[in-house]
C-alpha cells in the first residue's frame, strides 16, 4: 500500500471507526510474469480487471475479452495491454477470436477463463431453464470449449502453457443454483484437464474466491467491507485474488497443477466443530 494510500484508509477510520476497511498486503512488482502473452475473459471489470492490473505491472502482454467493449477498452487503456470482443457462451466464435488474440499479443501463453454469472436465483423452484442455460452457457461450457481450442493450439506449437480457472468457494458446497453447480463441475475439469496433459507442459489450476467486492455481489470496495459471512468480518478485495492468481499463473508455481486455490480463509473446509 502506498503512503498516500495508507492516509487515505486511515483518515476514512478515524472519521468513521465503526466502518470495516481492509489493509491488504500485495507483492511489489518484481517482472514476475515478464514476457508472459495472457488472455482474461471478461477481464473488462472486477476481478478479471484486478488480475490484468497485477499481472500487466508484473510485466505480461495483457489482452481483455468480453461483451462490453467501452468498459474493456477503459481497462485496456489503463494496463497498456489490448482488447477484443468475446461472448464465451457463444462457442462458435472461439476460433476466431483465439486467432485474433494471438495476432495482437503474438502468441497466448496463459488463459485465465475468468466470466461468469450468477443469477442469484432466491429458491430452487426459481430456477427456470433459461437462468439454468445460461448460466452453465457462461460458466461451464464456455470455459470448457475456450480451453479445448486453447490447449489444442498449444499441442500442435509443441508448446505447453497455462489454464486459470475462476471457480468459487460455492464449488466446494452442496447448492441448488445451476452458479454451485457450475463451479463444481470447473473443479472436476480443472483436475482432470490437469492430469491429462501434465506431461504436456501444461498446467491447469482455479482459484476459488470467497464472496468478493465486485458488480456480481454487490459489494464496492470503496464502501463499508463488513460481511458477517466471511471468516475475516469482511468482504475480499479483487487485489487479494489477483495476488494468488498471479502467482498461480507464474513460472514460480511450475509444479503446480490440478489445484483450486480457495481463497476464504477456510471458510468452506468441513471441520468436524462448530464455528
Ligand atoms: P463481475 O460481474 O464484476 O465480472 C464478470 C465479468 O465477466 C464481467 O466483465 C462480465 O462482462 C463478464 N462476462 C459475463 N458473461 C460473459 C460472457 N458471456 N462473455 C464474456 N464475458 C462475460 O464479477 P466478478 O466477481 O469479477 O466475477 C469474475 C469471476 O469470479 C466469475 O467467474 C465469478 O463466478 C468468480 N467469482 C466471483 C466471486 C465474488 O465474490 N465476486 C466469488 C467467487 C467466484
Amino acid at each position: 500500500m502506498t503512503l498516500k494510500k495508507r492516509l487515505k484508509y486511515w483518515l476514512k477510520y478515524l472519521r468513521n471507526p465503526t466502518v470495516t476497511l481492509a489493509n491488504i498486503s500485495c507483492l511489489q512488482p518484481n517482472k514476475r510474469l515478464d514476457g508472459k502473452r495472457i488472455v482474461i475473459t471478461g477481464g473488462g471489470r472486477g476481478l478479471g480487471a484486478a488480475m490484468a492490473e497485477k499481472f500487466s505491472a508484473e510485466g505480461a502482454r495483457v489482452l481483455v475479452a468480453g461483451r462490453n467493449i467501452d468498459v474493456l477498452g477503459k481497462t485496456a487503456e489503463k494496463i497498456h495491454g489490448f482488447h477484443l470482443p468475446l461472448d464465451v457462451s457463444r462457442v462458435e466464435t472461439h476460433g476466431v477470436f483465439l486467432e485474433k488474440a494471438c495476432e495482437l499479443l503474438g502468441g497466448i501463453d496463459v488463459l485465465v477463463n475468468n466470466a461468469g454469472i450468477s443469477l442469484h436465483e432466491q429458491s430452487f423452484f426459481d430456477v427456470t431453464p433459461e437462468t439454468f442455460d445460461a448460466q452453465m452457457d457462461t460458466n461451464l461450457k464456455g470455459p470448457f470449449f475456450l480451453a479445448q481450442k486453447t490447449i489444442a493450439r498449444w499441442k500442435k506449437m509443441g508448446r505447453g502453457g497455462t489454464i486459470l480457472f475462476l471457480s468459487s468457494e460455492t464449488g466446494e458446497m452442496a447448492d441448488f443454483r445451476p452458479y454451485g453447480f457450475s463451479k463444481g463441475a470447473i473443479n472436476s475439469m480443472v483436475q482432470g484437464l490437469a492430469v491429462l496433459f501434465a506431461r504436456d507442459g501444461i498446467r491447469v489450476n482455479a482459484v476459488a474466491p470467497g464472496i468478493t467486492c465486485s458488480d456480481m455481489t454487490g459489494r464496492d470496495k470503496n464502501d463499508d467491507l463488513a460481511f458477517s459471512g466471511n471468516p475475516l468480518g469482511r468482504v475480499y478485495l479483487p487485489e487479494e485474488v489477483a495476488e494468488t492468481a498471479c502467482f498461480l499463473v507464474s513460472d514460480v508455481a511450475d509444479c503446480i497443477s490440478g489445484q483450486i486455490v480457495t481463497c476464504n480463509n477456510g471458510k468452506s473446509v468441513n471441520a468436524r466443530w462448530q464455528r
